[in-house]
């Protein structure tokens, strides 16, 4: 029986999805925070469950060759980065091993080939939108992130995985803020007027989109916050307050009031480009995005003649890409103002052969395949929970010569792999794609064929 507050060495074998290392004593098995595979450690044990513990690294006797001092002064409060302790290599062997085991454990695929993850040449400053939280500490402003697994927000000046603009641009609000005495906003009372620091990117053409989330309907003195934002921060092409008085941690509210500038900005992907909004869907790691894309397309193997669904589609970004070689592309998507903005970016950048429609992807494929619509390649990119099993039955029904898979989550992936591989699909291959360095997250683009007879 393992017993709290008892310390003991231990050898971490394995890693959890979310990063952690596991170890075993007597059979159990105990979850290390901040522990590597490979490495030996001493830990004391934190908490006990039936079946297994929790530890709290206390010293590491043998560290792993992969071990790395994180970057980042607040890698072991932060919620967001839980790898800046191992290095990049040591990440992308890390996802190889969470995809393969996935796939074997729940998928039941033995002999699947799975390519390396494509890991990022600058794994630093990716990600083109920032959320910080603004607080208050002993009566100073801090802006920073939540600590893990809580909302209390910790300073910092910096975030190395944001693009550099964010910490500029906070920094400038921030000093705003304490000068003219602006009040911030508390979750636990629900009182105090700034609430969030939101920036958006357009990594290509540079602009940035500075959106101040605020629990009141104005913000004093608000001119001469945006002159300080322009001067200090020239990218700075558009400013927005935004309306949030919910008593809720959702970020931001419904209604946007534009304080400076123009109302979108503009980014693009592969060759297309997209006008985000303040509340609009955009991919945060566009340089990886089209590497996903790319592969997605090239698993399609489009020769110009097909009929391709593309599910989930979000804001359309998938069916653009499928159109330039596809027949006719259908995108499916339940978010309303997602496909109208989906129908937009088509329109901008002057594709006729993609129609938009809205709904759940697992009523509205059923429908259009009664009413005779089928495809020849399916591009599904379902959120962390997976595909619906409705919506696999219809497409096995089908019969598409191709399913291309995007996922987020390798567990729910396998899951639906296997499901289709008992109906007559077969995985060709998985490609992992790092969206997310120095996180645990791990996207996956996968290739299926249909090999069954036709019509059966
Ligand atoms: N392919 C897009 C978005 C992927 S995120 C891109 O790459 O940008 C997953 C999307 O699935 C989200 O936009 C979400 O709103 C949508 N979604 C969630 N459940 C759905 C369902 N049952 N049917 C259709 N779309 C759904």
């Amino acid at each position: 029986m393992l017993e709290k507050n008892k310390n003991h060495l231990i050898d971490i074998t394995g890693m959890t999805h979310e990063g952690q290392g596991v170890g075993r004593i007597e059979g159990f098995a105990v979850f290390v925070d901040g522990a590597l595979e490979g490495e030996r450690v001493e830990i004391k044990i934190v908490k006990v469950n039936k079946n297994f513990g929790f530890g709290k690294l206390v010293n590491i006797i043998k560290p792993s060759g992969n071990r790395i001092e994180p970057f980042c002064e607040a890698f072991k409060h932060c919620g967001g980065c839980s790898l800046q302790h191992l290095d990049y290599q040591g990440q992308l062997d890390y996802k190889d091993r969470l995809v393969k085991d996935n796939l074997k454990r729940i998928g039941k695929l033995e002999n699947v080939i799975v390519h390396n993850t494509i890991g990022m040449k600058e794994p630093l400053n990716y990600r083109n939108k920032a959320q910080f939280p603004v607080a208050s500490e002993d009566g100073t402003v801090i802006t920073g992130f939540y600590a893990r697994r809580t909302h209390d927000v910790i300073d910092s000046a910096e975030c190395g995985i944001q693009d550099k603009s964010s910490d500029r641009i906070r920094k400038i609000i921030r000093g705003f803020i304490e000068e003219k005495n602006i009040s911030v906003y508390d979750e636990k009372t629900g009182k105090g007027l700034l609430r969030h620091i939101m920036t958006r990117v357009g990594f290509r053409t540079g602009e940035v989109m500075v959106v101040i989330v605020i629990n009141g309907s104005g913000l004093p003195f608000h001119n001469e916050l945006v002159t300080r934002l322009i001067a200090g921060a020239p990218e700075v092409k558009s400013i927005f307050l935004n309306i949030n008085t919910g008593d809720t941690n959702v970020i931001l509210g419904n209604k946007n009031v534009k304080v400076y500038g123009n109302d979108t900005i503009t980014d693009y992907i592969g060759k297309y480009k997209f006008h985000i909004s303040p509340l609009s869907f955009f991919q945060v790691n566009p340089v990886q995005t089209e590497v996903l894309y790319t592969k997605a397309l090239e698993y399609a193997d489009l020769t110009g003649n097909e009929t391709v669904f593309d599910l989930y589609c979000g804001i359309g970004t998938i069916s653009l890409f499928m159109s330039q070689k596809a027949r006719k592309v259908y995108g499916v998507e339940v978010v309303e103002d997602a496909v109208r903005d989906a129908r937009r970016n088509a329109e901008i950048n002057g594709v006729g052969n993609i129609e938009f429609v809205a709904g759940e992807a697992e009523k509205i494929i059923p429908g259009m395949y009664e009413r005779g619509i089928r495809a020849d390649v399916v591009v599904v990119d379902p959120p962390r929970k997976g595909c619906d099993e409705t919506l696999l039955g219809t497409l096995t029904d089908m019969q598409p010569d191709r399913i291309v898979y995007v996922s987020c989550n390798p567990a729910t992936l396998a899951r639906d792999l296997n499901y289709l591989e008992k109906h007559s699909y077969k995985t060709v291959e998985v490609q992992p794609v790092d969206m997310f360095p120095w996180t645990m997250h791990v996207e996956c683009v996968i290739m299926m064929t249909y090999c069954g007879l036709k019509g059966k």
